[in-house]
């Protein structure tokens, strides 16, 4: 693979840009692999890179039914931050955030980070509350985020009304190191960094069923034919029930769509992002100028990746108050994902009842923030068998032993 950089943009200028190569390879299916990853997602994606780059194993395919990137990691609002409230969570977020930090540079790919800061606004004494336990918790867990006054509030984002009559602002839970990245280059570079070390990237290749052989994976059926693998990890967010029935296991997953919306563009107004988990809304702006908006997941579980009216009318009707300016925009775009939610809103790193099959699931309307992270873990559990100290908390088990990482505070709406 050929570095990007400043020379070889100088020397593709000088010959008119036809020297560049394809960003990765499109083989046909191998009959066998010793991995094989179930979504070309981000988290499946890292996995792959992570599985070459730490642990040496090569012989490792990821299959896709669509494009890779198109699930969730293509629809998401790209907010990454680390301030989670239980301990396992901010650990594995805030390994992916300061991954995050220099992944440009790791993968020799413009990701776009931006640490322009997080702010989640406290509209009720109740949330004021729980922001200063997280903020209290983080400090703990050495992890950098404050509580700001309302005025600081004012200070970092000039448009917002602090003084609205249903929900005032009372303060706010400041990540100044949270931010976004560009969601389609985080799949895109890791694609092209793990093709490039010999993983196969195989997409439009939908996994059909997985065969075992007594009470171990021997293989997968796709619609390329089958193949077989040693170990099977599933990585594929909100079809994860589909995957483990398929197996022959069930998980204690829910799938919902989650949907989001872009404006116009305008005139650069914000340069953070603000979540408002109160009235179920959040909001950045994108650098084409295009606020980005989102909102709380459907109210019942569905598969359909679409945005509604409803939901415009429901996030623009809860947003408006604090953000009166947003009124007069006109909305341009809206879609959706199918988010994976478990009951505590953790996220599965795991082993499963069939031996050989592993799974990564359940980061719900939350996990780009943790791609690299989650695909550090769960390439440590692929290569070890069982998952190491960064995952070892967030197995299956815990739903049967009631060991719950409640994140449901810092996770529900908000990203
Ligand atoms: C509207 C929206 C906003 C969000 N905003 C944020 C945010 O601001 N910050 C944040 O941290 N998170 C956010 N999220 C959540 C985040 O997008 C997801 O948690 C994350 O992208 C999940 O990545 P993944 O790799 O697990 O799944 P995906 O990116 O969905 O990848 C799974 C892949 O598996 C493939 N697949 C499925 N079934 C099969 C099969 N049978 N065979 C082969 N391939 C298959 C799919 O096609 C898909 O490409 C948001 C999500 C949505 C929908």
């Amino acid at each position: 693979m050929k570095r990007y950089s400043v020379f070889a943009i100088a020397r593709e200028a000088a010959r008119y840009h036809s020297g560049w190569e394809r960003a990765w390879r499109s083989p046909d299916p191998k009959p066998a692999y010793d991995v094989v990853i179930v979504g070309a997602g981000g988290h499946g994606l890292a996995t792959a890179y992570y599985l070459v780059k730490n642990h040496g194993i090569r012989n490792v395919a990821v299959l896709e039914k669509g494009w890779l990137g198109g699930g969730n990691t293509g629809r998401n609002t790209t907010i990454i931050r680390s301030n989670y409230l239980q301990d396992e969570s901010a650990a594995i977020f805030e390994k992916a955030r300061s991954l995050y930090e220099t992944l440009s540079q790791d993968l020799n790919y413009n990701i776009m980070f931006s640490p322009r800061g997080v702010l989640m606004l406290a509209q009720t004494e109740h949330e004021l509350r729980a922001w200063k336990r997280t903020a209290h918790a983080n400090r703990l867990a050495n992890i950098s985020s404050e509580m700001v006054s309302p005025r600081r509030v004012k200070e970092i984002v000039p448009i917002i009304n602090i003084d609205g009559p249903r929900y005032p602002i009372l303060g706010g839970l400041w990540q100044a190191r949270g931010g976004t990245a560009r969601h389609d280059a985080v799949a895109w570079g890791y694609a092209r960094a793990a093709s490039a070390m010999g993983v196969d990237i195989i997409q439009q290749c939908e996994v059909t069923g997985v065969d075992r052989d007594g009470g171990k994976v021997a293989g997968v059926q796709t619609s390329r034919g089958n193949i077989a693998c040693s170990k099977l990890c599933i990585v594929v967010a909100g079809n994860s029930g589909v995957l483990a029935d398929m197996a022959g296991f069930r998980l204690p997953v829910e799938s919902v769509a989650l949907q989001a919306l872009v404006s116009e563009p305008i005139k650069p107004c914000m340069n953070c992002v603000v979540m408002a988990n109160t009235v179920h809304g959040y909001m950045s702006q994108s650098d084409k100028g295009e606020m980005v908006i989102g909102g709380g997941a459907d109210g019942f579980n569905n598969y359909t990746q679409r945005g509604s009216f409803q939901h415009i009318e429901e996030t623009v009707r809860a947003l408006i108050e604090t953000f009166p300016m947003i009124s007069r925009l006109k909305m341009l775009r809206q879609w959706g994902g199918i988010v994976d939610m478990t009951g505590d809103r953790s996220p599965i790193i795991s082993k499963t009842p069939v031996d050989g099959v592993f799974i990564n699931c359940g980061w719900g309307t939350g996990g780009f923030k943790a791609i690299p992270g989650s695909g550090w873990a769960t390439a440590e559990m692929l290569a070890d068998g069982a998952p190491r100290a960064l995952a070892s908390s967030f197995s299956l088990d815990r739903f049967a032993e009631g060991r719950m990482i409640d994140e449901s505070v810092a996770a529900a709406v908000a990203h």
